[in-house]
């Protein structure tokens, strides 16, 4: 990893931090995010706001968490983050937020797996809801954890999402997908329910995803 690649990748995640605040899916010091760099993650420190991260608001850890070369605090959040990538090979960036739509179902105990449009089913499968833990808890990442290898979306119990993506941007374009799909299907509610996609044409799209 040289100097100037780990700057792209700082400039990267200040970027999409950025149009997380823009999109307000990133509300106040909440949420943290991170890619991953060979055996290393590159991840936001502990208390920064995503919409307006500086390169002092990001820090490089190894696997166990210990910052590289620096006293900067990773998130608190961290080790959700590290079993992410430990469990896939496949995904390089992970975000964890807590916007108002996917917090909202989050809140009220509820996941998003009927299949009711098909780019959901497409891009998801469903967005399951782990157990509650403790944020920062062990129990948090256990509960959570679980989902990892099934699932790129995961709701987290009165707490809020996390998504991992191939790379940064994939884990972004999900995020956006996500809570507006979650407003979508809350809305419908209000307009007197969901109409579910029959068995059939929800394995249609399944079959899609390879
Ligand atoms: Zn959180």
């Amino acid at each position: 990893m040289t100097v100037s690649n780990l700057n792209e990748h700082v400039k990267a995640i200040i970027e999409v931090g950025k149009r997380m605040g823009q999109k307000n899916y990133t509300p106040g010091y909440s949420g943290n995010l991170s890619v991953r760099l060979g055996n290393n993650v590159l991840i936001t420190t502990s208390g920064s706001s995503n919409g307006f991260l500086t390169e002092n608001d990001l820090v490089l850890m190894d696997f166990n968490a210990k910052p590289i070369n620096s006293d900067k605090k990773p998130s608190s959040e961290k080790f959700l983050h590290i079993e992410f990538y430990k469990q896939r090979k496949d995904i390089n960036a992970v975000i964890h937020t807590h916007p108002a739509a996917l917090t909202a179902f989050a809140s009220a105990g509820l996941d998003l797996t009927e299949p009711v449009m098909p780019e959901n089913v497409y891009y998801f499968g469903g967005i399951p809801l782990a157990e509650y833990g403790m944020p920062s808890s062990d129990d948090l990442v256990k509960n959570t954890s679980k989902f990892f290898k099934d699932y790129d979306a995961i709701l987290m119990a009165n707490h809020g999402v996390i998504i991992g993506g191939k790379d940064l941007e994939d884990a972004y374009q999900k995020l956006e997908i996500a809570e507006e799909y979650a407003k979508s299907i809350i809305y419908a509610k209000i307009l007197g329910g969901t109409k579910v996609l029959s068995k059939e044409d929800a394995d249609k799209v399944l079959s899609l995803r390879g």
